[in-house]
């Protein structure tokens, strides 16, 4: 095994992204993490480390970064920048790549909401930008328009700002709400089902009233096209997160569009204080990985890693049929955390075991497996597993079932 200083040593030498760039990695490759560390930290603390065959949950830390991301994170750790330097760098990069016209990493899409919305209130207005949250008697707009079914918990990314959410549903009640207070016009993707009016409807009221639009696509890639189908389409700011399927740091996310807004948004970050986003900083280190994560993501065979995860929910499904009594469907939610997903229930007359307490046996078992569910039945994909362990939840899952079988 490599010791920890010749291994950064190695890693310095490298180019950013050098010639590992492209190699075909397995979705979630085997990373050699214990090399890098010196301690094991997550033994000597006795944090739990488990397969996650449940998703890409904010909670269990989103998803593993790629090698290449973990790479540029050290190798970039050597040397000072300038902070602005690097965002302005990256963004050229990560908006020519996605068609915006500007792009910057926050840290996360939720701050990639607030900052965005910061720069829509103030444009480059210096004055403006340290008054925020404030807005009364500043002459900022003050208020974001959203479709009722889109007002779920994230939108209070917004409201951060100083703004209030008004709640519309149809394209009338848009036309109606819209005031000299109105400062956006909000959209979030993966709602986009439980609301009458559509995305292209959506950036044609923004058009028509000279409002700007934003899109929260923040787990809704894949599909890859997404990360440019909204800039095409018209929105003037898209949000998406950089540790979900991505794979770049879990505390990295894009702002992407307009460049006016895109400069302006920056003067809400840091390095600059007397803001509000002076607390959502990104290092150095996340940005490079966070555009490498792109940059990787972007050039992966999609239809290849498809059948792969599709290889391995069957893999799962099937020891999970084998049990009688025992039903399994596999569907792909289409707007968001789109990917091949199980939902595994029984007959409570023929498997004597409730999900939850099949849950907690596969969570205390070794190795621990988490998974998601409700009172009917358990929820499974396969993006997060590592190579091979499809076949262990499989084993695991059809062990415990059959233990519960009458
Ligand atoms: C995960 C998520 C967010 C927050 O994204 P972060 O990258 O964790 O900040 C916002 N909106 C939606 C719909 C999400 O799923």
């Amino acid at each position: 095994m490599l010791s920890r200083r010749k291994l950064i040593k190695q890693l310095s030498a490298m180019p950013l992204v050098g010639g590992l760039f492209g190699a075909a990695t397995p979705l979630t490759g085997a990373l050699a993490a214990p090399a890098i560390a010196s301690r094991n930290l997550v033994k000597e603390l006795g944090i739990r480390t488990f397969i996650n065959a449940a998703g890409t949950y904010t909670a269990m830390t989103g998803s593993l970064m790629d090698d290449d991301v973990v790479s540029t994170i050290l190798a970039s750790s050597k040397e000072f920048m300038m902070l602005d330097d690097v965002q302005t760098k990256v963004g050229e990069k990560i908006a020519a790549i996605t068609h915006a016209e500007s792009a910057v990493v926050t840290s996360g899409c939720f701050s990639a909401m607030t900052l965005g919305l910061a720069g829509v209130l103030t444009g480059m207005d210096q004055k403006k930008v340290e008054q925020l949250p404030h807005l009364g008697g500043t002459g900022m707009k003050s208020e974001v328009i959203a479709q009722k079914g889109h007002d779920i918990g994230y939108s209070h990314a917004l409201t951060n700002t100083g703004c209030k959410i008004v709640q519309v549903e149809t394209i009338e009640d848009v036309e109606k709400a819209i005031s000299d207070k109105t400062a956006m016009l909000w959209f979030l993707n993966v709602q986009s089902d439980k609301g009458k009016i559509n995305h292209e409807q959506w950036v044609a009221l923004g058009k028509k009233h000279n409002i700007p639009t934003m899109i929260d696509i923040a787990a809704d890639v894949p599909p890859v096209e997404n990360l440019w189908k909204f800039h095409d389409m018209g929105f003037d700011l898209v949000c998406v997160s950089g540790g979900k399927a991505m794979r770049g740091p879990q505390s990295a996310g894009l702002l992407m569009g307009k460049k006016k807004y895109i400069d302006a948004a920056r003067l809400s970050m840091p390095p600059r204080g007397s803001t509000i986003g002076r607390g959502m900083k990104v290092n150095k280190e996340e940005i490079l990985g966070m555009y490498v994560a792109l940059e990787k993501f972007v050039a992966r065979d999609h239809d290849k890693d498809w059948k792969m995860l599709e290889e391995r929910a069957n893999t799962i499904a099937s020891a999970a049929r084998s049990v009688k009594g025992v039903d399994v469907a596999i569907t792909a939610p289409p707007l968001g955390n789109h990917t091949p997903t199980l939902r595994i229930t029984w007959d409570p007359a023929k498997v004597k075991v409730t999900p939850n307490a099949l849950r907690e046996a596969l969570r205390t078992g070794t190795p621990s497996i988490e998974t998601v569910g409700d009172d009917k039945g358990v929820g499974m994909t396969a993006w997060m597993l590592k190579p091979g362990e499809d076949k262990i939840v499989a084993t695991r899952l059809k062990e415990e079932l059959t233990k519960a079988a009458v």
